[in-house]
């Protein structure tokens, strides 16, 4: 496993790492048992970084990932958390539901101190309130150490740019894009010059773009239009009768931008995270990805976007 730099945090993140919402049912049912052996298997397999949000499961992806994490050395995880998002319509980036927030997840988690806490999908946010209410906020906590670092989450770049470019350098310290950088999108490398100036660590995240680039394909909350879901199975396709992996593709053609400091991947499997740090650790087929991603041409850079109207990203179609 690479690790590499995360921005200015001086953290050091395994290339690959592991994204705990399907801890939450967010894909599908899962027993606790079996979410605890796969947070074990990413550890023990050399990934030191896990993403999570109350907001997944509604709040059931902490509790698992609590239970495992329980077992685990503090010292051998960098641990990323989330606030401002509760459930699909319930948003709340009140300086003091935030601060409360954090106490609620320590709990969950079994620790007492968070190293990325992330402002949750902000495109469904005003931009005044993040950037003079919720941001502040968290400062006070980080300024008391009870958090490492402070991130921002969402998909629309436009809101990720409209927060950094009106808040102080340093208050910000990490962004978390997700589905811009995989397969059939590439838009995030744009952005990585606009991040570096602004000396913010890049998390990437959603390899398969949500299950998109999966034999199961998308979970029924997914935004995916009908072209993105028609041509995915259509590279899908073409892989099982290629006899390879579309999931090993998809993680390496991430895990190999040597400017995307970490990958985040989900799965409450643990043959899944197993695979997925073989892959990544596993010479690249450039020759079977180019084919990948001719089939996905139609498509490429062609994604959903959502959020409140001001803050979501132009020329790309919504399926909202
Ligand atoms: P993902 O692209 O990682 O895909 C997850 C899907 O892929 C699941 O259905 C899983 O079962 C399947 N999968 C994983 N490995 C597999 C394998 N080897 N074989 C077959 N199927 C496999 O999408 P994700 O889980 O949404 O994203 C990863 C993580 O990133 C999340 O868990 C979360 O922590 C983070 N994330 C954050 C945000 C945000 O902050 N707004 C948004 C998206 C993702």
């Amino acid at each position: 496993m690479n690790y590499r730099p995360l921005g200015q945090t001086g953290l050091n993140l395994s290339a690959l790492s592991y994204g705990a919402s399907p801890l939450g049912g967010v894909f599908g049912d899962v027993d606790h048992a079996t979410g605890i052996r796969t947070v074990h298997a990413a550890i023990d397999g050399g990934i030191n970084f896990i993403d999570v949000s109350p907001y997944y499961g509604d709040t059931k992806a902490e509790t698992v990932l609590g239970l495992a994490l329980r077992e685990i050395k503090r010292n051998r995880f960098i641990l990323a958390t989330k606030v401002g998002q509760y459930s699909q319509a319930e948003f709340d980036f009140s300086a003091a539901r935030v601060t409360r927030s954090l106490d609620e997840s320590c709990a969950r988690l079994g620790v007492d101190y968070i190293d990325i806490l992330q402002c949750h999908d902000i495109e469904f946010a005003e931009v005044d309130q993040i950037v003079d209410e919720t941001l502040p906020a968290l400062v006070k906590l980080r300024d008391a150490g009870r958090i490492g670092h402070i991130g921002i989450t969402g998909l629309p770049f436009k809101v990720l740019q409209a927060v950094l470019d009106r808040t102080d350098p340093g208050v910000v310290d990490t962004i978390l894009s997700f589905c811009r950088y995989e397969l059939n999108d590439t838009a995030l490398a744009d952005f990585l010059p606009y991040f570096a100036s602004k000396k913010i660590g890049v998390i990437n995240a959603s390899p398969t773009g949500m299950g998109l680039l999966t034999p199961r394909g998308v979970p029924g909350w997914h935004q995916a239009t009908p072209l993105m879901i028609e041509t995915a199975q259509k590279a899908v396709a073409f892989c099982a009768q290629e006899g390879v992996d579309i999931v090993k593709l998809a993680v390496q053609f991430c895990v190999a931008h040597p400017g995307i400091t970490t990958t985040l991947v989900g799965t409450s499997k643990p043959a899944n995270i197993e695979a997925n740090i073989r892959y990544a650790e596993e010479p690249i087929d450039h020759d079977m990805i180019n084919r990948v991603r001719e089939i996905l041409a139609p498509i490429n850079n062609h994604n959903f976007t959502r959020g409140l109207p001001a803050n979501r990203d132009a020329l790309i179609p919504s399926s909202a």
